[in-house]
């Protein structure tokens, strides 16, 4: 199996699109994410995978602490800024949750200390303890075979 493959394979897991950040002695950093994942109720924690090339790598074991903003389906600029698909800088604000860097209008802002990280391959995971959550009554982003989409209510099952 090649890389492609996998990848494409991969690709087929419809997912959000989260923006994690952090904040080194007051600069914030963020950087587009959809390896992220609820792990466990009680205590509360929540996963994230991060490539090793990853600037965002080192400042979250510095900082110890970072935020998921799942982003809202108006937030696809954010998400491309947040993957570096928009060059250039481009200012961006940050609210505070738990003193953590949160964007404003996300879907779901969840506050957490790294609580372990494991390093699999190319990639760390940092297991999170979620210490805070804000919650806004938008629609998701979606991310499915490389690309953007959203939702659509036509024919919702009933469950
Ligand atoms: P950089 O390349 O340094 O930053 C990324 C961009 O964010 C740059 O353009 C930078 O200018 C901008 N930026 C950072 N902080 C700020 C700020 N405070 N204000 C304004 N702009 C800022 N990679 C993973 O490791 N794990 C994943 O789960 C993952 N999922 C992805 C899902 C999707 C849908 C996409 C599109 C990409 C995903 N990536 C993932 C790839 C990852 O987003 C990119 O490789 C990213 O560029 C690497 O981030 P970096 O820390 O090296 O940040």
């Amino acid at each position: 199996m090649d890389d492609r493959e996998f990848r494409t394979a991969m690709g087929k897991f419809a997912t959000g699109v989260t923006v994690i950040a952090t904040d080194v002695d007051g600069d914030v950093h963020g950087m587009t994410a959809n390896a992220f994942m609820s792990v466990s109720l009680s205590p509360k924690l929540v996963v994230i995978s991060i490539g090793e090339k990853a600037r965002i790598l080192e400042k979250i074991k510095q900082s110890k602490s970072f935020s998921v903003n799942i982003l809202a389906a108006d937030q696809q600029e954010l998400s491309m800024i947040f993957a570096g698909q928009i060059k250039g800088h481009r200012e961006v604000l940050f609210d505070r949750l738990d003193d953590k860097p949160v964007l404003a209008g996300a879907v779901a802002q969840i506050a957490c200390e790294v609580s372990a990280e494991y390093l699999e391959g190319d990639h760390t995971l940092f297991i999170g303890k979620v210490t805070d959550i804000q919650l806004t009554n938008a629609d998701p982003l979606i991310f499915y075979s490389g690309r953007y989409r959203a939702l659509v209510n036509e024919n919702p099952v009933t469950i």
